[in-house]
């Protein structure tokens, strides 16, 4: 493993930090991967508040394995519903108590995306309240996670004195959210800057269009698509860490291997020309830029909403035959059309999708022949199943009175 110096403080982080949120709910899994990744030198481990029951499970790991010192924390703040100064109190000592733990070693204000959002928090005493649990050794380092533009990236670095920040960063987003400027504004503040998304949500390790993988796999040195991706975002001198939400240990082994090797300004200039490349054919053939990352649910009316993104998305790249298949497959009932146009989801996507007109696209695209006739087979397959269910319970009910 390679490690990087957070400039603040001098901490020795790993390149590759761990993004628990992608770690799923099978906790002997979990367990596995997360002690593995340990062992192998991953040294920072990130979740939030947010993310259903990661805290708690992550917490509940590192006590049975004892772990905890061994790692570096980071959770997050849910600073979108603070409604008053108590709340900051409530949310942290939730978060400790889920976590097990006495103290947050990296703590973020979750999706802080605009300078307005700082200071609706400071009016709550945010400020002091940091100081204090500073004091108390509860918080090490205090920063921000970010999704909204250029400019209120800056404004939030120039507003408080963080400790470090995390930007979504991959070579889709160079010029995108904060990108490549806020990573260099930022880093020359002197804060550490820990990136998320490196492989869009897994976008840029499978799923790319034919054009893509024929620009990577007849490239030299042999690479897979997520290793250019990886060395990309690592490239960058000034990234401290990059967070992958590994949910396998084929993908761990695989990150690690290139976590070991990839030094910042290492690719060569054919080389981020062929990645300049790549993301050009991309870009032309994205329908929604959904990351998968599952903020925007769940929707009260039980729209699949990243699922029917990403097969939208496949549209471009796959026959659509095959998309309305996967479509059919594993979004089923729960389809675009489904959507009431309520637009709670759109509020809390980071990536700022129209979600309620891309899934009409998608409906339109998606819900013809032979989704509409399948769903109708399916549906009186379940209704005559369940018959044969409940005249099975009558039958019982009558033999035992
Ligand atoms: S806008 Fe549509 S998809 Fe979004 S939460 Fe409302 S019903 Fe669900
Ligand atoms: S629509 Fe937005 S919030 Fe929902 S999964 Fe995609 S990127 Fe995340």
């Amino acid at each position: 493993m390679q490690y990087r110096t957070n400039p603040r403080n001098g901490d020795q982080l790993s390149v590759l930090g761990y993004g628990c949120m992608r770690l799923g709910r099978n906790e002997k899994e979990a367990e596995k991967l997360l002690v593995s990744a340990v062992e192998q030198g991953v040294n920072y481990l990130d979740t939030a508040y947010f993310y259903a029951g990661n805290e708690a499970m992550l917490g509940r790991i590192l006590q049975r394995t004892g772990l905890r010192d061994r790692v570096k924390l980071a959770t997050k703040m849910p600073q979108y519903f603070v409604k008053k100064p108590a709340d900051l109190d409530r949310f942290f000592n939730i978060e400790l108590e889920h976590l097990q733990t006495d103290f947050v070693d990296y703590y973020l204000m979750h999706t802080l995306n605009s300078l307005d959002q700082w200071q609706r928090l400071v009016g709550f005493g945010v400020m002091e309240w940091i100081a204090a649990k500073k004091a108390a050794g509860q918080i090490k380092n205090i920063g921000f996670s970010f999704h909204g533009s250029r400019e209120e990236f800056r404004r939030i670095v120039d507003a408080y004195p963080w400790e470090f920040c995390m930007i979504q960063y991959n070579y889709l987003d160079e010029y995108n959210q904060a990108g490549k400027d806020g990573l260099l504004y930022a880093a020359d503040k002197g804060m550490a800057v820990m990136v998320m998304e490196p492989l869009r949500g897994g976008r840029l390790a499978m799923g790319l269009p034919r054009e893509v993988q024929d620009i990577f796999s007849h490239a030299w040195p042999e690479r897979n698509p997520a290793e250019w991706g990886l060395r990309w975002v690592w490239n960058h001198p000034q990234v401290t860490l990059a967070l992958s939400g590994m949910n396998t240990s084929l993908v761990l082994e695989e990150n690690i291997r290139v976590a070991c090797d990839a030094k910042p300004d290492s690719l060569s200039e054919e080389e981020l020309a062929l990645i300049d490349r790549a993301r050009k054919i991309i870009l032309e053939k994205t329908k929604v830029p959904c990351t998968g990352c599952g903020y925007c649910m769940p929707c009260p009316y039980g729209v699949e909403i990243p699922l029917c993104f990403s097969c939208y998305n496949e549209t471009a790249v796959k026959s659509k035959f095959r998309s309305q298949m996967k479509y059919i497959t594993y979004v089923g009932a729960h389809g675009a059309s489904r959507c009431k146009q309520c637009g709670k989801c759109e509020e809390h996507c980071p990536q700022s999708i129209p979600i309620r007109e891309k899934l009409a696209e998608a409906a339109r695209s998606l819900e013809g022949f032979p989704y509409k006739p399948a769903q109708a087979l399916i549906g009186r397959w379940l209704r005559w199943e369940k018959g044969q269910g409940d005249q099975g319970s009558e039958r019982k009910e009558e033999h035992s009175s």
